[in-house]
């Protein structure tokens, strides 16, 4: 459950909050639905969680869908998301026409919200076929693409594409990801919710109730990745820096991670994070439930340092939290992490384990650099990538979207 708005106005100001309230009145009554493909587990799901209730106490008429599919639409669009991210993987004829079934039985199930929706804005490419199947809509349809699209592999792409194109917009969280489309795209990054059970402020004792029942070192350094497993997170990498760095300093390690239900590779990767980490007492690989958020908030709160070592990645949301946190970032140079990351102000971008494992002995022998990129880190974050700013561009192009359909390629 998130907070209600004024609970913002110590962290953002009034004038912040003042301004969604008018924007929101402007759109008072707007039947927006927002479709994803589950309801936990992942950035999109984190971001849903809050986005929902605001807009509906802005005075939207929101709500949010998640489609469902069998394990083999999962495994399809989890190629999919591969695709687009940059690996060759082979996509049938018969897994797009999978793909297109279950999307279709979805929308037999969600048609009337569909059908009388003012926006529709449905979120990465799980549920992209909705759109083809919605005949008699009657509002704007907007796509948001979560993922790095920057250097897709074609052949995904371009079926993929003939899905998106027909959007009357679509929505990307950076310049670099936009793609030649016949409408309107926006530049939105996402955020995150300060007041949320993940980043809330938390008592030392229960922060120190965390690290005592991971068994975790208070005398010695930590590092942390929280991410799902994910070939493109480079947990194995995260291991191999961290051995680096182990040669002449004993920092402990933790790897946490959750499955998210549209994710089948999870259990494929930890097993190579496992055997990776094979008995070293110091690394914890973490399979944690999906509502773990206070565990989370708790682990990023213990980091000595945050490491995000992605090599794709749409945008972070575990950077963002991590800064919030007051952490410097040690992040794969891809994607949304190199808006969050600020190189020797935020924390550092870094290539290959070599380069982590540099860039964390230097802030280990620098523990001056630590705490002045983390104070920097939250102001960074509390300028620019919190849920209001969000809510606020959201609302923002909804208002362009509905009234003014020739607006091109616009950043509000
Ligand atoms: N997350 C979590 N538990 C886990 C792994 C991840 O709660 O075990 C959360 C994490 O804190 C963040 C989100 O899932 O809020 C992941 O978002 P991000 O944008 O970093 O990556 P995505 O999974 O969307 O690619």
């Amino acid at each position: 459950m998130s907070a209600t708005l004024s609970a913002y106005e110590g962290i953002v100001g009034s004038a912040v909050i003042r301004q969604l309230r008018r924007l929101g009145e402007k759109l008072k009554g707007t039947r927006i639905v927002h479709v994803n493909s589950t309801r936990e587990g992942g950035g999109v799901a984190e971001i849903l969680e809050w986005m929902t209730p605001l807009m509906t106490e802005l005075g939207l008429n929101a709500s949010w869908e998640v489609i469902h599919g069998s394990g083999r639409f999962f495994e399809v669009t989890k190629s999919i998301h591969n695709g687009l991210q940059g690996h060759s993987v082979p996509i049938t004829g018969k897994d797009w026409k999978v793909y297109e079934d279950v999307n279709a039985r979805n929308f037999e199930r969600l048609r009337p919200a569909l059908e009388e929706a003012d926006i529709v804005v449905v979120h990465d490419p799980q549920p992209a076929p909705l759109l083809k199947l919605c005949e008699r809509r009657k509002g704007k349809w907007i796509w948001r693409a979560h993922i790095d699209i920057s250097r897709p592999f074609r052949p995904a792409w371009k079926v993929l594409r003939t899905f998106v194109e027909k959007y009357d917009a679509s929505i990307f969280s950076m310049a670099e990801f936009a793609q030649p489309l016949p409408h309107p795209q926006y530049l939105v990054p996402p955020s995150i919710d300060p007041l949320s059970e993940k980043n809330r402020d938390m008592s030392p004792e229960e922060i120190e109730a965390v690290r005592n029942g991971f068994g975790l070192d208070p005398s010695r350094p930590l590092l942390v990745q929280i991410s799902r497993f994910d070939r493109f997170k480079d947990p194995v990498g995260v291991i191999e820096a961290y051995r680096m760095v182990r040669k002449v300093a004993k920092v402990q390690l933790v790897l946490a991670g959750g499955g998210a239900s549209d994710d089948p590779e999870g259990t494929a990767i930890l097993e190579e994070v496992m055997e990776a980490a094979g008995s070293d007492p110091d690394i914890h690989v973490l399979l944690l439930p999906p509502d773990s958020h206070r565990t989370v908030n708790a682990l990023q709160r213990l980091a000595t340092i945050i490491l995000q070592k992605s090599t794709r990645e749409g945008f972070g949301l575990t950077v963002t939290e991590g800064m919030w946190k007051g952490k410097p970032v040690i992040g794969g140079d891809v994607g949304g992490i190199r808006l969050q990351v600020v190189p020797h102000h935020t924390g550092f971008l870094v290539n290959t384990p070599e380069g982590a494992a540099h860039r964390i002995r230097y802030l280990l022998h620098h523990q001056e650099g630590i705490e002045r990129m983390g104070t920097t880190a939250r102001e960074f974050v509390r300028e620019n990538f919190l849920l209001t700013r969000h809510i606020r561009e959201y609302l923002t192009l909804m208002l362009v979207t509905l009234r003014d359909p020739r607006a091109n390629f616009i950043q509000v």
